[in-house]
């Protein structure tokens, strides 16, 4: 029988998981570790980014009592997208849905992690305990055992029946599995940079709407190298807006900027006039983003989330770290909780079974997502030209139609639940265009061609 589950990490993954679990099961004990603070003691952080959740992750918080309630509370509905037109000269909303329910809810990543402990404290249940500034050292899968520093400087041997590696994009539980034969992994990063700027919502701009563009600088001198920039203007709680901004780098970069942008004033400039026209940036805003570290960004992808003999298993980033560019990367891990939740009452917490059919079932879910995250970003002009223009038609046909013509790509991913493998399913054709065509961009970026 299981007893005790040791969760490492208390990021959204883990600590929905311990929502699942007392729910699930009056004698599990569950311990979670984290690396960190408590996020509640933390004055407000620069970096922290705002995510959207839409469907998929709302129906994995609704389903336990309270906490959809509890986080809708710390975010913002957004109802709308806009795309500026140079031509007119404005901003040009777009509702989702005709539904009223069928919002994204932005909000920032810290605050979703408040929302869950709270709700976790509000329960005083004694079997669930949090240590926070616990970084989890080593995991010894043979005796099921890990290595945790707590106290800062006492280190504790804490043994488990299950251990949950929920920690994140550079996981310790995942670097355990990486000495057992049999575990395959791929990591790739990105030539992408990102920063994200947080600054007081100006009037004009709308509290249900995010704003997004997409620019395609050429390199001087280069016929074929082009700099991609594209970022959104993401509304956030307390009249608040969070700029995210992403664009090629080297990915050996680490204080790159956007392309153009030399100066401060290069900065205010471009976010007013190009970028986000309307939205202004102060001195000190500028310098704060300028200063930042940029992120990059990095995939990865498991032949299997689980080691049977040390009876441990992998949930959300920890799993399958993705790019932001579909926003499903908390959606997925969600996803993870609910089926790992599922199957250990469907089967009883027999071990064997519960982690074999696991890896089974969310691989190939965390596969398909990873997949179309890379391969619906086209790069060439022609084909982001080509794509958005055939997605703006499917969507209207389906709101005008929807008995008659089928759902577009990016509305089955964020107004259903449908399996991402049945999307990628659908949407292969795309797929295998954009995949190609970008193999092709790249050959000719890199002179092969
Ligand atoms: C810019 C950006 C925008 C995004 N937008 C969206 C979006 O719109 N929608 C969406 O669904 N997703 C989005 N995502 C992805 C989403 O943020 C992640 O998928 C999600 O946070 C994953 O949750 P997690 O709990 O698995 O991992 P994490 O959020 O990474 O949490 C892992 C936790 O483990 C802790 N930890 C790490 N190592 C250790 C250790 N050794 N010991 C103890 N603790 C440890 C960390 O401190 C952290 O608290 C976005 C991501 C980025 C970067």
């Amino acid at each position: 029988m299981i007893k005790h589950i040791v969760i490492i990490g208390a990021g959204p993954a883990g600590l929905l998981l311990a929502h699942y679990l007392l729910n699930n099961s009056n004698h599990y004990q569950i311990s979670i570790y984290e690396k960190r603070s408590d996020p509640r003691e933390n004055t407000y952080s620069n970096r922290a980014f705002v995510i959207g959740l839409t469907k998929r992750g709302q129906q994995a918080l609704k389903a336990i009592d309270g906490l959809w309630l509890s986080v809708r509370k710390k975010g913002m509905e957004m109802h709308k997208t806009s795309t500026y037109s140079q031509k007119q000269k404005k901003w040009q909303s777009f509702s989702r849905s005709q539904d009223s329910e069928q919002f994204s809810l932005l909000i920032n990543r810290n605050d979703l992690c408040i929302a869950l402990l709270n709700e976790l404290e509000k329960r005083s249940d004694n079997r669930l305990k949090i240590t926070f500034n616990a970084p989890c050292l080593d995991v010894d899968l043979k005796n099921h055992a890990v290595k945790l520093v707590v106290n800062d400087t006492q280190t504790l041997s804490q043994s488990y029946d299950l251990l949950v590696g929920a920690d994140g994009v550079r996981s310790s539980v995942k670097e355990a599995f990486l000495k057992q034969p049999g575990f395959d992994f791929q990591q790739k990063y990105f030539d992408i940079g990102w920063k994200v700027l947080h600054i007081p919502r100006p009037q004009n701009i709308s509290g249900d709407t995010s704003y997004f563009f997409r620019k395609i600088y050429q390199e001087n001198n280069s016929k074929f190298k082009q700099h991609n920039l594209s970022g959104a203007a993401i509304p956030e709680l307390n009249d608040r807006l969070c700029i995210l901004m992403f664009w090629t780098q080297e990915a050996t970069q680490i204080r790159g900027n956007p392309p153009r942008i030399q100066t401060y004033s290069d900065l205010q400039k471009m976010i007013n006039e190009e970028w986000l026209p309307g939205i202004q940036i102060s001195d000190e805003q500028a310098q704060e983003f300028f200063n930042q570290r940029s992120s990059t960004v990095v995939e990865t992808k498991c032949n299997r989330y689980h080691d049977l003999q040390g009876q441990a298993v992998l949930i959300g980033d920890a799993a399958h770290a993705m790019s932001s560019y579909l926003g499903q990367g908390c959606q997925a891990a969600f996803n993870d909780v609910l089926v790992l939740d599922k199957l250990l009452k469907e089967e009883a917490d027999n071990l064997d079974i519960v982690l074999t059919k696991y890896s089974q079932q969310q691989v190939k879910e965390g596969h398909a997502i990873t997949d179309l995250n890379t391969q619906l970003s086209p790069k060439a002009k022609w084909l982001i030209f080509l794509f958005n223009t055939v997605r703006g038609i499917e969507i209207k046909l389906n709101q005008q139609f929807p008995k008659l013509f089928n759902p577009s790509f990016f509305v089955l991913l964020s107004q259903t639940t449908m399996p991402y493998s049945e999307i990628a399913h659908k949407f292969s054709f795309w797929m295998r265009l954009i995949k190609w065509s970008n193999k092709k961009a790249l050959t000719k970026t890199n002179g092969i061609d």
